[in-house]
C-alpha cells in the first residue's frame, strides 16, 4: 500500500463488494472459511487514487500493512464492458485489500465486476506475474 495512491474512505462495503468477497472466497477449493468469517467485520478504509474500484480494509483499529497474500482471485467484466481481474488480499492474517484492474490496462475508471461475470484461475495457487497496470 502506497499513500500517495490512496484516498481515505472510511464507510461500510457495499453489497456489491460483499458479494464479489464472498464470492471470491466460495470459489476456493482450499479452506478459506478463516476468511470468509471475517467479511462482515470489514471496514473500507481506502481507496485507489486512479478512479479503480480497488479498496483497502481494516478490522480493527490498525490497518495491516505487512507482505501480500493472494488469496483469492478471479478474471471477468465490469457493466462497462472493461475486462478486469479481481485479486482478495491478506496482510498479517487479515483481508486487506480488494485489488480490480483492467486487464487490457486501457481504462481505469469502471466499477466492480458482477459475479456471474466472473471465473476463477484455473490454478489453484498464486500465479507467478499478474499485471498491475493501475500501480
Ligand atoms: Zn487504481
Amino acid at each position: 500500500m502506497n499513500d500517495q495512491l490512496r484516498i481515505p474512505d472510511e464507510r461500510s462495503l457495499s453489497q456489491e463488494e460483499i458479494s464479489l468477497l464472498e464470492w471470491l472466497l466460495g470459489h476456493k477449493r482450499t479452506d478459506v472459511s478463516e476468511y470468509r468469517a471475517q467479511i462482515p467485520k470489514l471496514r473500507v478504509v481506502s481507496r485507489c487514487r486512479c478512479g479503480c474500484p480497488t479498496i483497502d480494509f481494516a478490522i480493527g483499529t490498525t490497518t495491516r500493512e505487512g507482505p501480500s497474500q493472494i488469496i483469492a482471485d478471479a478474471q471477468g467484466s465490469s457493466p462497462e464492458g472493461v475486462r478486469v481481474g479481481v485479486i482478495v488480499h491478506v496482510r498479517e492474517g487479515e483481508i486487506s485489500e480488494l485489488e480490480v484492474y483492467s486487464v487490457t490496462g486501457e481504462k481505469n475508471v469502471f466499477s466492480l465486476p458482477k459475479p456471474e461475470s466472473l471465473v476463477p484461475w484455473l490454478i489453484d495457487s498464486t500465479p507467478a506475474e499478474i499485471p498491475r497496470f493501475h500501480r
